[in-house]
C-alpha cells in the first residue's frame, strides 16, 4: 500500500494494526477491511457515541485549528523545524507530536502577556 498524498510506501503501524503509517507526511491511514471493522460497526450500532478513535481525531483535527487560528492572530509564523523522520521511529513519534503542538498555544500566551506588559510599563513611565 502506498501513501494516496505523496506515493511513498508506508509501514504497520505497531500500536494499532489497523492503519499504516507515512512518516513522510506524518500521516494514518485506515487499512480496508480489516477484522477490526466489524467490531466498530457493532459498537456503532449499540451507542449513538462514535467510537474513541473517531471522536479523538475530530479533537486533535479541532485542536490543530484552533492553534492556526492563533498564529494567525499574533502575526508570528511558527517556525516548524523539519524533522527527517527516522527508520527507527516507532508509533510514539506521534504522541511527541501531540505534546509539541498542546504546548505552543501556552508559549504564545506567555509572549503576549509579557509584550502587554512591557506596553503598558511603556507607557506609566512615558
Ligand atoms: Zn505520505
Amino acid at each position: 500500500m502506498k501513501c494516496p498524498k505523496c506515493g511513498q510506501p508506508l509501514k504497520p503501524s505497531q500500536k494499532d494494526p489497523d492503519y499504516m503509517l507515512c512518516f513522510n507526511c506524518r500521516k494514518k491511514f485506515k487499512v480496508p477491511g480489516t477484522k477490526r471493522r466489524g467490531e466498530e460497526e457493532e459498537s456503532q450500532k449499540y451507542a449513538n457515541i462514535p467510537p474513541k478513535k473517531v471522536r479523538d481525531k475530530r479533537e486533535k483535527e479541532m485542536r490543530k485549528a484552533y492553534d492556526e487560528l492563533l498564529s494567525v492572530e499574533e502575526e508570528r509564523p511558527r517556525k516548524r523545524p523539519k524533522r527527517r523522520p527516522e527508520p527507527e521511529v516507532e508509533d510514539d513519534y506521534y504522541d511527541l507530536e501531540d505534546d509539541k503542538v498542546s504546548k505552543v498555544p501556552v508559549i504564545i500566551l506567555g509572549i503576549a502577556i509579557v509584550a502587554v506588559a512591557a506596553l503598558i510599563i511603556y507607557m506609566l513611565l512615558k
